[in-house]
């Protein structure tokens, strides 16, 4: 229930409105401890006010949509937030890449791995190697153009 507390809390907070339909299927014990604290203690959520660039892509398999939103000061990254909807791996990797991303230079931004993601989350499953590719491509999409 807790989990699906949250997922409520994120949709309302971050105003998604075509809610899944499906309920999150998972199995705690596949995910690192990195992972699920993310999940539970998410950072960064939210949208930032007007912001400098936002994205927003979906994993046409699973259903699952990432948005970031980013605020530069000068070329400094100063804020980054995210919303996500969709299983846990997406919602977690989302708070990692705003933790990743938040204070860096665009420049050096753009130098961030997936490899130093899946760090950040403790690894991932291979049923979930999707969140971290989603993670990338929108982060990818955010800084284009920046
Ligand atoms: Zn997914």
């Amino acid at each position: 229930m807790l989990i699906l507390n949250y997922e409520a809390a994120i949709y309302s907070r971050g105003g998604i409105s075509d809610r899944a339909s499906r309920l999150p299927h998972y199995n705690r014990s596949v995910y690192s401890a990195e992972l699920l604290d993310h999940f539970q203690n998410p950072r960064n959520p939210g949208e930032v006010e007007s912001p400098d660039s936002c994205a927003r892509s979906q994993n046409p398999v699973c259903g699952d949509i990432l948005e970031l939103t980013l605020k530069l000061e000068g070329r400094r990254v100063s804020d980054i937030r995210f919303r996500a909807k969709g299983c846990v791996p997406a919602m977690a990797c989302g708070s990692a890449i705003t933790e990743l991303i938040k204070g860096k230079n665009v420049e050096d931004a753009r130098q961030v791995r997936r490899e130093e993601l899946l760090r950040r989350v403790g690894g991932l499953p291979q049923a979930s190697t999707h969140a971290g590719h989603l993670a990338m491509d929108t982060l990818a999409m955010l800084l284009r153009g920046l």
